[in-house]
């Protein structure tokens, strides 16, 4: 990603691109769900979706489902969607029936009613409108991460990017400090005026050369580990990500056009790695399957910096938030993008480095406390981690202010935009979760709607059942054409 970006940007200015590659060690290979952002990625190197889809065995993606995350009655799951233009006509009704609902009357309020993204997700419609239908929708996609790392090393080389095969050993540095070559294993060096490191969690170059201390989110994400393993994918397959909160952590469900992609996220502090491999088998219904599984390690926080001397680090080398959300990729192309942007105001030179870090540091903390409400939002008591997650008291005071927002049925626009916070995660988005996941004043507490307050609640509903069916049919009929 970063090398095609660069390039794009950069070949008429006469900047040399080489990308080093370790055959020996590979890459982490999972990873395979994203936001809109990657839509925005290949949009802006003019690669078509008929053109990378097919090759990386890539699906639509309308958000996510968040399933068993919460007990309450009615509330086990609700669906995250990404932002469609439309949203204006059914969101503001959301955020009206939430608050009624927080200040403790009985009206309907759970996200995926008012939702069409929700509302095309079950009907399995991908996000695809007829050509006249002059809305703009965002939708994500899932892939096979190997095959698109291959895709775009395709692309970056054809773009004239120099690719070589070879395992960096050691790393020369200057008087200053900054890198001045890698010493490869066949003895090669490689010099450069600037190196970016996306080298994985090894994060060989900003963390280990440069010594640029690693920050960790356990205090508030306690998960560190991941099992994956592939399904046979079904005829009538899901356009979202499946989400599954399990004993110890969560599974994601991802369908590809060959296979699902599945995985179990827990924390080694709670259960091991064969534990966590029977749950996840058990719960895919594979117990007795011979698929082999891959068990990973996660590093998850940040760099302090991630732009340090002459390097900037990308990808899981700069930081990682746990994949909930499927953040990842997002991250690395608003980094490349932001980082390009500073390096060209500054005459290519380190003037706006510090202002660029501060940036990158609070995109991290933006996305991790949408990540954590996750977590302190549930009211599953099976375990002692999900119990130790809801009791965290180690949670930002952003996300603090939040949740008192919510519980004190103030304006949670107001609040993001107080907070400065609303670029990460919208109105939306909070309102989803914390509805989704019925945060409201217990059942039996809530009082009958007043009559006239019954009635306009269900003439809003009749209003949104029809605006989304209305809306469906443009759908319906583009995806049949297209024979989905
Ligand atoms: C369990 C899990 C689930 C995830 N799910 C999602 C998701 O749904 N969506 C999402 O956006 N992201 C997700 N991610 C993150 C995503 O996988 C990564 O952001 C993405 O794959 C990019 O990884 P990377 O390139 O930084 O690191 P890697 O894939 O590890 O690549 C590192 C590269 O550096 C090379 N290298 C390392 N050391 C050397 C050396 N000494 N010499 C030469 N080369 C070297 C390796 O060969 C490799 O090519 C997930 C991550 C995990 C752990």
């Amino acid at each position: 990603m970063a090398a095609n970006l660069l390039q794009k940007r950069w070949r008429q200015k006469g900047v040399n691109i080489t990308v080093v590659e370790s055959p020996d060690i590979g890459i982490i290979g999972v990873g395979e769900g994203s936001t809109p952002l990657l839509k925005e990625f290949f949009d802006s190197l003019d690669i078509s979706e008929s053109e990378w889809m097919p090759q990386c065995n890539a699906t639509y993606k309308n958000g996510i489902s968040f399933n068993n995350w919460s007990t309450v009655s009615g509330y086990e799951s609700y669906f995250h969607p990404f932002p469609c233009s439309l949203d204006f006509a059914t969101f503001g009704l959301l955020y009206k029936y939430t608050a009624l609902r927080r200040s403790g009357v009985d009206v309907l309020a759970h996200p995926n009613r008012f939702s069409l993204m929700a509302g095309l997700t079950q009907k399995k419609l991908a996000p695809l409108p007829a050509e006249n239908f002059p809305f703009h929708f965002q939708y994500g996609y899932h892939f096979d991460s190997v095959l698109i790392g291959k895709f775009l090393r395709g692309k970056a080389k054809e773009s004239g990017v120099s690719h070589i095969e070879g395992t960096v050993e050691t790393v020369e540095q200057d008087s200053d400090g900054n890198i001045k070559a890698l010493k490869l294993k066949n003895g090669d060096i490689l010099s450069g005026d600037f190196f970016i490191d996306c080298s994985g969690f090894a994060s060989i170059l900003l963390q280990r050369t440069l010594k640029v201390p690693f920050l960790s989110f356990s205090e508030n994400l306690f998960n560190d580990s991941a099992v994956a393993l592939p399904t046979e994918i079904e005829a009538d397959a899901p356009v979202e990500t499946l989400s599954t909160a399990l004993t110890n952590g969560w599974a994601w469900k991802i369908p590809l056009t060959n296979r699902f992609g599945n995985g179990y996220v827990f924390s080694s502090q709670y259960c091991s790695p064969d534990e966590a491999e029977t749950e996840l088998r058990a719960h895919l219904g594979v117990l007795d399957s011979d698929v082999e599984a891959r068990h990973l390690k996660m590093k998850v926080g940040r760099a302090q910096e991630s732009w340090s001397k002459n390097c900037l680090a990308v990808g899981l080398s700069q930081g990682f938030i746990e994949p909930l959300e499927a953040t990842a990729l997002q991250f690395v192309y608003s980094t490349i993008d932001q980082f390009a942007q500073a390096l060209e105001q500054g005459g290519f030179t380190n003037e706006h480095r510090e202002a660029f870090n501060e940036q990158m540091n609070a995109n991290f903390e933006g996305i991790r406390d949408y990540i954590v409400l996750h977590y302190k939002t549930n009211s599953r008591s099976d375990s002692q981690y999900w119990i130790d997650n809801r009791e965290n008291q180690k949670i930002s005071e952003n996300l603090r202010a939040m949740i008192e927002c919510w519980y004190g049925i103030e304006d949670m626009q107001e609040a993001l935009t107080r907070l400065e916070i609303g670029s990460y995660y919208s109105q939306r988005s909070w309102t989803c979760l914390l509805s989704g996941v019925g945060i409201f004043p217990r059942q039996e507490n809530l009082a009958v709607p007043s009559a006239s307050d019954a009635l306009k609640a269900k003439e809003d509903l009749e209003y949104v059942d029809h605006f989304i069916s209305g809306c469906s049919m443009n759908f319906e009929s583009q995806n049949k054409f297209l024979g989905r």
